[in-house]
């Protein structure tokens, strides 16, 4: 029995997880998972999922559940906070960790697995943007495995060689074809962008995914934060590295070869499916996502990325060139603002803009060690309410 611990699994990404593991009883026990502040939600689960052990980010949460678990006669142990989190991470029944929490906040309990030598089924991109130098060089000194569950990591890593560790080059791979749905905002003119909702930049097209994932879809933020995680995923330069939209989401992405070879993923739009091609990997197990039929999708299509409606994809490619914490700069401006959006005192083109000037404004530093992280997080914090202050007025 493989034992999983789900980080984040009162969530979009942890629901998927969790339906894939109770088709599989047989092979995966769930040893611990946890949450923010659904405390509803994780009584829920750990009545249908019985875990050794249920994490709340929150104390005053992981008090309620504690009460809400003794009152059904559960015996699951309660813990609190990041401590709790990075525990669960390493113990030693937990074989695989899902890293499924949103935001900077996953980092550490990503680490702490990481550090535990886990495979890290990883869906949590931020805490590789921020911290991908250190993060890889953990997962290569403790002998853990990274296998993203991003649908557009596991298509590439799905066509490249089961082993590309010598790098893309040796491996005759010129470059990966990035897709994008373009988000429910693919056709909005610019002008039209700064009256947008959050409610309509929750909506997207083809997939149902988390808030801040989704606004990050509307301003392609996200498709640029894959951009730096598929550089330190697969050692790719980001020249190597080609956004390319495609409003259907069936294909997943592509890697072009030398000899002229494109390979693609296709697959239904279900996070079931990269979810279950890591847990399983390298065998294959069956993810319950409904087979894709060709003949009712009919016509796949292919546009370049439009820069100037998305000025936060090019604001991505700029920080990887910058280097050190420009990507953790940029993904802690990017957090607040979307935050600020979503609590509507902030409109959706001053996204970008908050992003653009935290990133002008702040000087970067190696990002070799946790301190100097976490620092230039917080700074960028800082600096990212200040702006907002500004622009909003
Ligand atoms: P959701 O918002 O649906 O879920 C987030 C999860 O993280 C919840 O379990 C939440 O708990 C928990 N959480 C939130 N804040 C904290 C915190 N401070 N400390 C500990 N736990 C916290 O997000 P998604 O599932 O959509 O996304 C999760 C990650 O996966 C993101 O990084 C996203 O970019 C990535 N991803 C998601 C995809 C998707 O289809 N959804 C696709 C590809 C990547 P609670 O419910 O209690 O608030």
């Amino acid at each position: 029995m493989i034992g999983v611990t789900v980080l984040g699994a009162t969530g979009s990404i942890g629901s998927s997880t969790l339906d894939v593991l109770a088709r599989h009883k047989d092979k995966y026990h769930v040893v611990a998972l946890t949450a923010h502040r659904n405390v509803k939600n994780m009584l829920k689960l750990c009545a249908d999922f019985k875990p050794e052990y249920a994490v709340m980010a929150l104390s005053d949460e992981a008090e309620k559940l504690a009460v809400g678990l003794k009152e059904c006669g559960g015996d699951t142990k309660v813990l609190a906070g990041v401590e709790g989190l990075e525990y669960v991470s390493s113990l030693d029944q937990t074989d695989c960790v899902v890293a499924g929490i949103v935001g900077a906040a996953g980092l550490l309990p990503a680490l702490a697995a990481a550090r535990s030598g886990k495979r890290i089924l990883l869906a949590n991109k931020e805490a590789l943007v921020m911290s991908g130098h250190l993060f890889m060089d953990e997962v290569k000194k403790y002998n853990a495995e990274l296998l993203p569950i991003d649908s557009e990591h596991n298509a590439i890593f799905q066509c490249l060689p089961s082993d590309f560790s010598d790098g893309l080059t040796a491996n005759g791979v010129r470059r990966i074809l990035l897709t994008a749905s373009g988000g429910p905002f693919r056709k909005t003119s610019l002008e039209a962008l700064k009256n947008v909702t959050p409610e309509q930049a929750c909506t997207h097209p083809n997939w149902e995914m988390g808030r801040k994932i989704s606004v990050d879809s509307a301003t392609m933020m996200n498709k640029g934060l894959e951009v730096i995680e598929a550089c330190w995923l697969f050692d790719a330069a980001p020249e190597q590295i080609q956004v390319v939209v495609h409003p259907q989401s069936v294909i997943h992405s592509m890697v072009e070869y030398l000899d002229g070879s494109v390979l693609a993923q296709l697959g239904s739009p279900d996070m079931r499916t990269p979810i279950a091609h890591a847990l399983s990997w390298p065998e294959r197990i069956d993810a319950g996502v409904q087979k894709l039929n060709l003949f009712d999708i009919a016509t796949l299509e292919f546009e370049k990325p439009d820069f100037s409606r998305f000025p936060c994809l090019q604001l991505a490619f700029d920080a990887v060139k910058f280097g050190g914490t420009a990507s953790t700069i940029l993904n802690a401006a990017n957090e607040v603002a979307v935050q600020a959006f979503l609590d509507k005192q902030l409109s959706f083109v001053g996204i970008a803009k908050v992003n653009q000037i935290v990133l002008d404004e702040l000087s970067y530093h190696d990002a070799l060690t946790l301190d100097v992280i976490l620092s230039d997080d917080k700074m960028a914090r800082e600096l990212a309410d200040d702006v907002i202050k500004r622009v909003s007025h």
